[in-house]
């Protein structure tokens, strides 16, 4: 069952002297129930935007966005507070998502007191410690505050936080790189566990491409807020159409065969305030021919259902058109 249509999404900020930061520049995708999809690219591409524009949490500059078959800008006040609580997100820095003065464990409670859920505290705090077990704490962490705790173990309590309400959809935005990696793959398998179990639909954003190759069922490449390239996981890892794709790719030592495979990108990423002209990615593309510098290619879908917007590409028609 399809949960979150994101309908052709812009981000624009105003950059000052009548200039405009292009953030997210038209992307859509669709989730369904029981599905990760993984958001990766550069810093600054539009990864956390897409997510509080997904969220709500910001207007979009255009575009529509639905969850659970209605559509989010148009909901207000207390029906968005109660579509609100079935979609949850962990943000990167979860020190900076809990409060100090407060025990972990009234922070997990917090949430249903502020919906009114349960009967009373006691079922409340009944229910949290649950939780709390579920997400691999100790119930004697319960009672503690934030600094008292590890990394990997804060990271829990705000996992904790965020199912109590039990959601349809949990935004993960960089939910890991805070954390070393041997409690990056418990996170990594908890969120599994629970997928498994509940039929929640993941958005889970990270540069860390190895990771969303272990929890996506699909993947959007984003470059300069825009998808260049989208579809199921595996296929992607095994076989980029996009370079942008590739040259991330190959920068993964365990994916890469060689060293010299390696596909080094020129420079940084273009300011989104100074799009280049045709193809935004023409300027690093180690395989940019005449017409990349001109036009900007469309996303098309290719002959094996993936979306691929590069001209090099192989194509069987085109899904949608560049906007003007
Ligand atoms: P990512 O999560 O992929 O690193 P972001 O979505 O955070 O990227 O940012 C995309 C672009 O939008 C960046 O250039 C960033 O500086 C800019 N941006 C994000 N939020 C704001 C804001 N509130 N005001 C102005 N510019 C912003
Ligand atoms: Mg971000």
């Amino acid at each position: 069952m399809t949960l979150l249509i994101v309908d052709n999404i812009v981000k624009h900020y105003a950059a000052g002297e009548r200039r405009i930061l292009q953030a997210v520049n038209g992307v859509s995708f669709t989730l369904a129930a029981n599905r990760t999809l993984g958001i990766v690219g550069e810093s600054g591409c539009g990864k956390s935007t897409t997510a509080k524009l997904a969220l709500g949490l910001v207007p979009a500059s255009s575009g529509r966005i639905s969850f659970a078959g209605r559509e989010i800008s148009a909901l207000r006040d207390a029906r968005w507070r109660s579509l609100r609580r079935s979609m949850q997100m962990v943000y990167q820095d979860p020190l900076a998502a809990l409060d100090r003065r407060l025990t972990v464990g009234e922070q997990v409670i917090e949430p249903l007191t502020i919906h009114r859920l349960e009967a009373n505290h006691a079922a409340r705090r009944e229910k949290a410690l649950a939780l709390f077990a579920s997400v691999g704490l100790r119930s004697d962490l319960f009672t503690r505050y934030p600094h008292e705790l590890s990394g990997g173990q804060r990271q829990r309590v705000v996992l904790a936080r965020a199912l109590i309400l039990e959601p349809r959809l949990l935004i993960c935005d960089e939910p890991i790189s805070a954390l070393d990696v041997s409690v990056g793959a418990q996170v990594i398998n908890l969120l599994q566990d629970l997928k498994a179990q509940t039929g929640m639909a993941y958005l889970f954003i990270s540069h860390d491409l190895k990771m969303v190759r272990q929890i996506a069922d699909e993947v959007a490449v984003m470059y300069l807020g825009r998808i260049v390239e989208q579809g199921e996981s595996e296929e992607i890892f095994r076989n980029p159409a996009h370079p942008y794709t590739e040259a991330l790719i190959s920068a993964i030592p365990s994916i890469r065969r060689r060293s010299r495979d390696r596909i080094v990108l020129k420079g940084d990423p273009p300011n989104p305030v100074d799009m280049p002209a045709g193809c935004p990615f023409h300027p690093r593309c180690p395989r940019a021919i005449a017409h990349c510098r001109s036009e900007r290619p469309a996303l098309r879908q290719g002959p094996d259902g993936r979306l691929v917007a590069c001209h090099l590409a192989p194509s069987a028609g085109l899904l949608q058109r560049p906007a003007a």
